[in-house]
């Protein structure tokens, strides 16, 4: 059960001296006064997006209730004021970044749309076949397809800087990769995933030595640190709103005046003009030509509040408070048996990825069960797929820390992962039986509709995720081990976000009935693939075939506490069920295309 708390209120503890009141200012923050699953809520996704405080929520309420009108066109009032408010914003920008001038900042939807701004502009105008564009391994995905995307159009080649066992940026092989072919440098200033904070003025000076420009990913820098652009001297610097208390759907794209003039418009529409003609149009100055359309003015006006706030907290208090967060939470976290902290760089923001491998413990299953403890962490590839791939793991559990979280809740994190990992251990699984006496389970009904009433009959009883979520864990529990030879690259389920394995085949001495056996290193995933062996194991692959299982996981509550990925694991589950289904009646175009 959700809800908000008025009284008693959590008293907080202290043991880290810092220089913010963090009762007080927690108190700014509503969300974060609300119990999830009956627990007050520890909100630890901050590299996400950060929770708001009431001078964001109020700013909005204020732009929307008094002043909302379309800026830079009217006469009126309402447009002169929201047009000062929309352009004030700008300046608190400017200051903020140390920009030399408010035409530098250009309002985008966030770091995303930055990036894709400067990889279609710049590239069009700069960026030809065999030209290079340098990344790093450790960039988020939005700072990579981008480029990917330009490469394909230009015939350009993307280079990607290696990044060490610590998940620290590789400064020699850097340097190696600049040459006279390469057009632009774009590297993330800190690390969503492994927390690693780049040495990004080097990384600057490295590349003007070869005349390159360089382009900052800083998403999760700005919400950690004080950002002076013109003593990094970056070329461009990104970041987005919601990740600095501020709204979602605004960012900034920080561009030097001589490269943005230079650069063609990214979109074309209203306000980026000064004249049209269908036979010619000429653009407006920066930074309108680079805003096309009607933009996210109220985010605007709460991005300039969000920073407002940050400053007036002081930016060097919070890094302060935040790097004795990091220091407290690493020595905790280092003290849960079995736990191993992805990305040990130094300097780290607060960003802690890890992952449980005695006993082995999922991502997915670690953030299923402190979410149910009430705590909020992400778990999965963080958009940072080749960064998984580089330490050998399939997702992490990551805990992202904010100005507002506490050595409490450090504790209260630290405690919760020794139960989860001290439960897990209890019940860990015996090894799987040999082949030849494998037995694979019969359906609990003589039909997939039949055995799907008896499912939602006992989901009926249960009304909360969590109960939902023991039901299916136990499920699961249940399920026979899968006998190592089965765990083949054939039998493997791909496009879900943890290992999945199912073997399937038409029973002996009958002419359609498929039975398979599944299995998967995350205990939820385990449950939904006993679901799905009670559903369909051991029936008539016409009928698996005639099942609606969508609607049915619908019915029973379950889709809707999955994720995107999960969601999408799922069906890749059942895809492959159906396929063996469709194999048996020999429909196989049909069921999978
Ligand atoms: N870069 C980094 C390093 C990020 O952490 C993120 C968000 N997770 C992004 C880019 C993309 O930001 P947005 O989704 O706000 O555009």
């Amino acid at each position: 059960m959700n809800g908000m708390i008025t009284t008693p209120k959590r008293p907080t503890r202290q043991p880290l001296p810092t220089a913010l009141d963090l009762e007080k200012i927690r108190d700014t923050f509503p969300a974060l006064n609300q119990l999830v699953h009956g627990r007050p809520l520890i909100y630890l996704d901050n590299a996400a997006t950060s929770q708001k405080p009431y001078a964001v929520l109020d700013a909005l309420s204020r732009y929307y209730s008094r002043d909302n009108a379309n800026i830079h066109r009217a006469v009126h009032q309402l447009g002169e004021r929201a047009t000062r408010d929309y352009e004030a914003a700008r300046a608190v920008v400017q200051r903020f970044l140390n920009a030399a001038r408010p035409e530098e900042i250009i309002f985008v939807r966030g770091t995303t749309e930055a990036i894709n701004l400067v990889a279609s502009s710049f590239g069009r105008k700069f960026v030809h076949a065999g030209d290079e564009i340098v990344i790093s391994h450790m960039e988020h995905h939005s700072n990579i397809v981008p480029w990917q995307l330009l490469c394909e159009a230009t015939g350009a080649v993307l280079r990607v800087v290696p990044i060490g066992e610590r998940g620290e940026f590789l400064f020699d092989e850097y340097e190696k990769l600049l040459n006279p072919r390469t057009k632009l440098v774009s590297i993330v200033h800190v690390s969503n995933s492994l927390g690693t904070i780049n040495p990004a003025k080097q990384i600057v000076e490295a590349a003007h030595r070869h005349g390159i420009p360089v382009l900052l990913d800083g998403a999760q820098a700005v919400p950690h640190m004080a950002i002076d652009v013109r003593t990094l001297d970056c070329d461009f610097y990104a970041f987005s709103g919601h990740k600095v208390y501020g709204p979602t759907g605004i960012g900034v794209l920080y561009g030097k005046t001589e490269l943005l003039e230079a650069m063609p418009p990214y979109q074309g529409g209203g306000d980026m003009i000064a004249s049209v003609s269908f036979a010619k149009t000429t653009y407006n100055v920066l930074p309108y030509k680079f805003e096309a359309g009607t933009p996210n003015i109220a985010g605007v006006v709460g991005l300039g509040a969000a920073l407002e706030y940050v400053q007036a907290l002081g930016q060097d208090a919070i890094a302060d408070h935040e790097a004795r967060l990091l220091r407290y939470a690493t020595e905790k976290l280092q003290g849960v048996p079995g736990l191993r902290i992805i990305g040990t760089a130094e300097p780290k923001a607060a960003v802690i990825s890890f992952v449980v491998d005695d006993p082995p413990i999922s991502a997915l299953d670690l953030g299923t069960k402190l979410d149910l403890k009430g705590i909020a962490v992400r778990t999965g590839h963080h958009c940072c797929q080749p960064v998984m791939e580089r330490f050998g793991v399939p997702a992490t559990a990551r805990a992202s820390f904010a100005l507002y979280n506490t050595a409490e809740e450090i504790d209260r994190l630290a405690a919760a992962l020794e139960d989860i990992v001290a439960e897990v251990a209890a019940r860990a699984k015996p090894t799987g039986p040999a082949l030849v006496d494998v037995p694979f389970p019969t359906a609990s009904a003589e039909s997939p509709v039949a055995a799907a009433a008896e499912l939602a009959e006992l989901f009926e009883f249960l009304n909360a995720w969590d109960e939902r979520y023991q039901a299916v864990l136990e499920m699961g529990d249940k399920l026979p081990p899968l006998p190592a030879a089965f765990k083949s690259d054939a039998n493997r389920v791909h496009g879900c976000q943890s290992t999945v394995h199912l073997a399937a085949r038409k029973r002996p001495g009958t002419a359609d009935v498929l039975e398979f056996l599944g299995d998967s290193d995350a205990d939820l995933v385990r449950g939904l693939v006993a679901v799905l062996e009670r559903l369909f194991s051991g029936q008539r692959a016409s009928e698996i075939l005639a099942f609606d299982v969508e609607g049915f996981f619908h019915r029973i509550g379950l889709d809707q506490h999955l994720t995107l990925g999960r969601r999408n694991g799922l069906a890749a589950m059942v895809q492959r069920v159906r396929r063996h289904a469709a194999a048996i009646v020999g429909q196989e175009t049909a069921a999978v295309g």
